[in-house]
């Protein structure tokens, strides 16, 4: 799950949570904070703490995008002071709190049991409830599955030409395969896919619009955010 950084709240006050979207779609950029979806149509704004059970509506760090496939799923099981119960990409490190290995989503279940502070636990509650790692009988009942294998299909193809042509001056076609990158969504397949080549990892950070730059070393390797801590 891509970690992004949102920024200090930008506006004073709103009446209206959707007046916060425009907001969210420029820092965040266009994609699901949660399962990464590209969102090419309209992105809704998401209550950490659900606004039905007691979550604040307007405040900008209760606000995330979502997909309509996640917010769904999430619907609202997470009330009032649940907050802490959950890993968040705009609080912690989620690129190391999940796998993406082949494309399918997974908790990170060694690393995160290493770190002993909850993380484990938070991971799993996030992986249940939106059903990041389902594989739906009919494809279009639930196509972050289809999309995000259309992608990983595709990084991995880009990954070999990479391999065979990094050494040429082809500047021209990693500009263009990070376009693409950018337009298809998923940072982390992406991410996964080009594991060790550093230059590629360093600009889909910067790429992809809103990822958090202190979630990554200037290797583009994830570190842990706040000393021991996710
Ligand atoms: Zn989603």
């Amino acid at each position: 799950m891509r970690p992004v950084d949102k920024g200090i709240q930008p506006y004073d006050k709103i009446s209206d949570y959707n007046e916060a979207k425009p907001y969210l779609r420029e820092r965040l950029g266009d994609y699901c904070s949660y399962c990464e979806f590209p969102i090419v149509h309209i992105p809704e704004v998401e209550h950490k703490e659900s606004k039905s059970k007691g979550g604040e509506w307007l405040e900008w760090k209760n606000l995330l995008l979502s997909c309509k496939y996640c917010n769904t799923r999430k619907g609202t099981v997470i009330k009032a002071g649940d907050h802490d119960k959950w890993l968040w990409p705009d609080e912690h490190n989620t690129f190391l709190a999940f796998r993406y290995d082949n494309g399918m989503p997974s908790v990170n279940e060694e690393f995160l049991q290493s770190l002993q502070d909850g993380s484990l636990d938070k991971a799993k509650n996030v992986f249940r409830a939106l059903k990041l790692g389902t594989i739906p009988k009919v494809p279009y009942d639930d196509c972050r599955y289809m999309k995000r294998m259309e992608v990983f299909n595709m990084a991995q193809d880009d990954l070999e030409v990479w391999k065979r042509h990094q050494n040429d001056d082809n500047e021209d076609w990693l500009n263009q395969m990070l376009k693409k990158a950018k337009l298809a969504g998923f940072f982390s397949v992406w991410m996964t896919v080009f594991q060790g080549e550093t230059l590629v990892q360093q600009k889909l950070i910067e790429v992809f619009t809103g990822t958090d730059k202190k979630s990554f070393n200037q290797n583009g390797e994830p570190v842990l955010r706040n000393g021991n801590f996710l």
